[in-house]
């Protein structure tokens, strides 16, 4: 799905999917999942719904500079990569609803630093703006986002202006992003989860999307939120929310999980596991899958001893 990292490209982001997959493979999950690739690319008009005709231009055809503002070597593949990986998220929404007894998944990454007008930090298109408009304007549906990468998800509020009716497809305070570190990390993402659930059981929020991004975990080149423990804790907390809710309004919360980011090069199983331990997480508390599943993280400096 997506094309090998290109030299001199810090995030390993682009190849994610492919080394995702094939790490779930190794694990007591695999029996849960079944894949669908019944998707296709965004479109040009799909882009233009969150983005400026100059930058959708610009990076459509590679035109420097504005191509490459995301951080990223540009090239054809890398673009059609792009833009599949917009539509598998769009797609995996749009199925959650359709099919909310089940937990669905979206394996990528790339969208929440980017602009109406460019991409920056890894990001190219706001693929969550997309996704969450196309819902709203369709089939008149608000969502959340719990963005627990490490970085905040800037996207949906640079957006806000862009496209107004984007207050209703994601309303105000239903883009979560805890801030701080360890417990109070913790402690404010309670207090996020609390307000969500009431929007949710209120009627008010239709569907959740979940992105765990491995960068919040402390060992990772870019991250310093969370411990293991506290990362798993918020895993927790996040799908705890979303059980209870599901409990008080009698049927499943339509729920999509993302990737997003997790940078370490030392040892990039340590970011697939944690992605991993998240998943089953999900499964578990979501689905009363029953999986006893732990991933090896490795402690920096590792390779030295
Ligand atoms: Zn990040």
């Amino acid at each position: 799905m997506v094309p090998e990292d290109a030299p001199g490209n810090y995030s390993r982001s682009p190849s994610k999917p492919r080394r995702f997959l094939e790490f779930l493979r190794q694990t007591p999950m695999w029996p849960h999942i079944e894949l669908r690739g019944d998707f296709g690319p965004v479109s040009r008009d799909d882009l233009l719904q969150a983005h400026t005709p100059a930058y959708v231009g610009a990076f459509l055809a590679g035109t420097q500079p504005l191509c490459a503002s995301n951080g990223l070597r540009w090239s054809k593949e890398f673009r059609d990569s792009v833009l599949l990986t917009n539509g598998c998220l769009s797609a995996a929404i749009h199925a959650a609803v359709a099919r909310p007894e089940q937990v669905t998944m979206a394996p990528v990454s790339g969208f929440h630093h980017a602009q109406p007008s460019r991409g920056s930090g890894f990001c190219t298109f706001s693929g969550q703006v997309i996704a969450a408009l196309q819902l709203y304007r369709g089939q008149g549906l608000s969502g959340a986002w719990v963005d627990l990468d490490g970085h905040f998800g800037n996207s949906i509020e640079d957006s806000r202006e862009f496209a107004p009716d984007l207050d209703r497809a994601i309303p105000p305070d239903m883009n979560l992003n805890p801030s701080g570190s360890h417990g109070a990390y913790l402690a404010h993402l309670e207090r996020l989860l609390a307000n969500l659930e009431a929007l949710v059981t209120a009627g008010e929020v239709h569907y959740v999307a979940f992105a765990h991004g491995a960068d919040s975990h402390e060992w990772d080149q870019l991250g310093s939120q969370c411990t293991t423990a506290e990362w798993l804790e918020a895993s927790e907390l996040v799908y705890g929310t979303l059980r209870r809710c599901g409990e008080r309004l009698g049927r499943p919360v339509p729920v999509t999980l993302a990737l997003f980011g997790g940078y370490r090069d030392d040892h990039p199983e340590s970011v697939l596991g944690l992605h991993a331990m998240d998943l089953a997480c999900g499964l578990n508390v979501l689905c009363d899958a029953g999986l006893n599943y732990e991933a090896e993280v490795r402690a920096p400096g590792w390779a030295e001893f």
